[in-house]
């Protein structure tokens, strides 16, 4: 008999994955909790965005989308550095013509759930929260929302796409297995979405090919460019303490704070003391488990896998990253699921927690290090590097936003990097002054081979 599976939430990740699997033949079905978007209505009605970027885009090439998705991005070349005066800097991602894509999260969700019900093969469940699983005998349960009616199916195969909190790890957790490994960490800082709207003639207020931010060493503030004109603003503050969140409870404590620290963005936000209160804060948690799969059964993928703080705009990305090798796998073990599973995990966990781990120190990079004239200098001389010998030496971020190098070793290499870096400023102290001197940067060479 034709084989079935269940894809547990159609999200960015669930959605991507019903595609690929849908052009590979495959039956399945998708159980989504929130009600149905693909008729416009995206919930909480507001535009939010994310930076894609390459590998993001390798799965979606493998759904055949890449090229109809590109359309809906902007472009970001480098993040445009905005200090407590009022002034900017640019500080390019990559190469000439590198840059990661600021795109409407709805509308890629959007996208993506139309594009997997257009193939007989998917079939798609909307308001239906999973609630449990059993995996011994393969069978899942969900509740409709609306109807509030249980229903329980059997699958030959679940994958968990069902984000940060998912049931399906909910349900891996609960499982007989024993050897579940799980830990979550909080981060102290909580964010807030706000918005900068489009200026009177429908442009962008702020530069548009750039993400934006305002470091202010233990906190930011970030701006992604929407296709409308307007931006996508997200405030990164502790949630407790001195200077957080907390504090930050009447339209006069919250105007007040951001005169003070960011008064040219709070210039470009008509709609701030609405928004301030209107949008909810909410936490950021990184959670690292294993295994992410149970026999030939079931198996994590995306958040459900690897929840990320968001600072080196890899979560999706991530995500994504594992539906293209999910894919290979199968390839390479011909639909065999006791095969794939182990493999998945085995070859997926080490970047998962490398990931997480860059994203984490990103976030001290943006907030602080951005703004901070030794790094500025350190980067310089990164960049140079990777012009003058562009096969022995590339950044960090180069190599984890515009490459498929796994996150492991993008990891190892920027740390490596970094002490390389000190060395050359440590034994050059004029250095600065001699970035454009190709003779003497070329003279380098040594501590990039
Ligand atoms: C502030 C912020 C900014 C970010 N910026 C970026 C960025 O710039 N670039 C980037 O790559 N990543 C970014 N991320 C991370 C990115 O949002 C996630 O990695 C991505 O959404 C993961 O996709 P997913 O499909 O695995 O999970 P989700 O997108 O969370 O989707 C999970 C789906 O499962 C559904 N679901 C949940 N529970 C159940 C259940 N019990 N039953 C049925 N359905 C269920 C949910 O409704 C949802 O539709 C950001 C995250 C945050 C918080």
């Amino acid at each position: 008999m034709e084989k079935k599976y269940c894809i547990v939430g159609g999200g960015l990740v669930g959605s991507l994955l019903a595609v690929i699997l849908a052009r590979r033949g495959f039956r399945a079905d998708v159980w989504e909790r929130r009600p149905d978007m693909r008729d416009g209505t995206i919930e909480g009605g507001r535009s939010i965005n994310l930076a894609l970027s390459h590998r993001g885009f390798r799965g979606l090439e493998l759904a055949g989308l890449d090229e109809e998705i590109r359309k809906l991005c902007i472009p970001m070349h480098g993040r445009e550095v905005h200090d407590e005066n009022g002034g900017t800097r640019f500080m390019q991602y990559g190469k000439d013509g590198q840059f990661i894509n600021s795109i409407s999260r709805g509308g890629l969700n959007q996208l993506l759930l139309r594009e997997a019900s257009k193939y007989p093969n998917i079939k798609m469940h909307f308001d239906e929260r999973c609630d449990d699983i059993n995996f011994r005998n393969k069978e899942i349960s969900f509740y409709n929302t609306t109807t509030h009616q249980n229903t329980r199916e059997k699958y030959d195969m679940i994958f968990g796409s069902d984000g940060a909190f998912s049931a399906v790890r909910m349900a891996l957790m609960k499982s007989e297995r024993f050897d579940f490994e799980y830990r979550q960490d909080y981060l102290q800082h909580a964010y807030k979405e706000l918005s900068i709207p489009a200026a009177a003639d429908g442009g962008w207020r702020l530069k548009k090919n750039a993400l934006h931010i305002w470091p202010r060493k233990s906190f930011m503030l970030i701006a992604l460019p929407n296709l409308d004109g307007s931006f996508t603003c997200t405030l990164f503050l502790p949630a407790k303490g001195e200077v957080s969140f907390e504090h930050l409870t009447t339209k006069d404590s919250a105007r007040q704070f951001f005169t003070k620290y960011f008064p040219d963005a709070l210039a470009d936000m008509p709609t701030f003391d609405d928004d301030f209160f209107a949008n909810p804060v909410s936490d950021l948690v990184t959670i690292r488990c294993n295994p992410w799969y149970i026999e030939n059964t079931a198996t994590l993928i995306g958040d459900a896998a690897h929840p990320i703080v968001p600072f080196y705009g890899q979560g999706m990305n991530a995500g994504f990253e594992d539906c293209t090798y999910l894919a290979q796998l199968m390839d390479a073990h011909n639909d065999d699921w006791h095969a794939i599973l182990p493999a998945f995990n085995q070859m997926r966990k080490p970047n998962a927690d490398a990931v997480a781990d860059l994203a984490l120190r990103n976030f001290i990079e943006m907030r602080d290090l951005v703004a901070d004239p030794h790094f500025i200098l350190k980067n310089k001389i990164a960049q140079k590097l990777a012009e003058l010998f562009p096969a022995q030496w590339q950044t960090q971020y180069s190599l984890v936003t515009f490459s498929d190098t796994p996150y492991a070793e993008a990891l190892s290499r920027g740390i490596n990097n970094n002490e390389i870096l000190e060395k050359i400023v440590a034994e050059n102290p004029s250095i600065e002054s001699r970035l454009g001197d190709t003779e003497f940067m070329m003279g380098l060479e040594k501590w990039v081979g």
